[in-house]
């Protein structure tokens, strides 16, 4: 709410990722009720010593050890900010928060794409190094098709992530890119946990361990559905992108009807037809 020539917030806010760490929190707020979320919301900063401003607990991450948490639960209580604490102008958060948002998905999915292949190497030695009754694991057809998916998935996360990156570069807006970003968002998580699954089951009682990185890695997989947005809400975005460049039928019967399209390409051919036939 206005407060003189600031504002007062108050509120909860759950999951601030390294805020025990910061200096100062950034903070989205509805400053106009009357208007939708695009235009209603506005980015503060808000130094960590605010009166009114407190952290209830720092929440981990499951299989962190207990009390290394490091994302907040936190709570303002009539905090005090100047107008000099506005982040762009009022109103813009949104705005403002897409542009990081955007870039911070592709960083997350190239962060992803050094994790998957450090799985996938660790799943190959294991594959070639391993000697069962039935000899190496890199042997076995059930192995190597584990190989081959895993690899497949990675090259074609990896191509999308690129695409996606060029597309960002030549726009130089991500409000044009948003359905690649999106796309990209929601196959990040998939590639993650399936190649990472894999690996562990390749490594055996060793693979869920907590001498080798991969239970970690299937929770950090969750993880990527979940931060800036769950995948659900990124397939809803790319899938409204998607139906924005296409359109509905002008008839009854969908544009690939054969029988329709077959009756029209006689219409079309028709006199060409009759008259080659007549000078037979
Ligand atoms: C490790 C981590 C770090 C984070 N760091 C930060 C941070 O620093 N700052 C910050 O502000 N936030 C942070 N978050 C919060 C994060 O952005 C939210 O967790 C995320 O947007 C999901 O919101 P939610 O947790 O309220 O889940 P909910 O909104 O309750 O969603 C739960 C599930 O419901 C379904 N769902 C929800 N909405 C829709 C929809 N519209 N359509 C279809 N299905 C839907 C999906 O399956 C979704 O997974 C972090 C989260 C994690 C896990």
């Amino acid at each position: 709410v206005s407060d003189g020539d600031g504002w007062r917030i108050t509120g909860e806010k759950w999951f601030a990722t390294n805020a025990r760490h910061a200096e100062f929190l950034i903070v989205v707020a509805v400053t106009n009720p009357d208007v939708d979320a695009y235009r209603g919301q506005s980015m503060f900063l808000v130094p960590k010593d605010a009166e009114g401003l407190e952290i209830v607990r720092n929440v981990g991450i499951g299989g962190e050890p207990s009390g290394t948490g490091t994302h907040a639960y936190l709570r303002f209580t009539d905090v005090a900010v100047g107008s000099s604490n506005l982040l762009g102008a009022e109103g813009q958060a949104f705005a403002i928060a897409q542009t990081r948002l955007g870039g911070g998905r592709i960083h997350h999915a190239m962060r992803t794409i050094a994790q998957v292949r450090k799985a996938f190497d660790m799943m190959c030695e294991r594959a070639l190094s391993r000697e069962t009754r039935s000899g190496s694991l890199a042997r076995l057809g059930v192995v190597q098709e584990q190989i081959a998916d895993s690899w497949l998935q990675i090259e074609q996360f990896r191509l999308l992530v690129l695409r996606s990156a060029w597309l960002i570069d030549k726009h130089g807006d991500y409000r044009r890119v948003r359905k690649d970003i999106s796309a990209v968002k929601a196959a990040m998580p998939i590639v993650y946990s399936d190649v990472a699954r894999r690996a562990l089951h390749l490594h055996g009682a060793l693979g869920v361990s907590d001498e080798m990185p991969f239970a970690h890695m299937l929770v950090d997989a969750e993880v990527m559905g979940l931060a800036d947005g769950p995948t659900a809400v990124h397939k809803s975005v790319l899938a409204r992108e998607v139906l924005k460049l296409h359109r509905p039928s002008e008839s009854d019967f969908p544009s690939g009807h054969l029988p329709t399209l077959r009756a029209a390409a006689r219409r079309h051919v028709a006199d060409r037809l009759e008259r080659e036939v007549a000078a037979l």
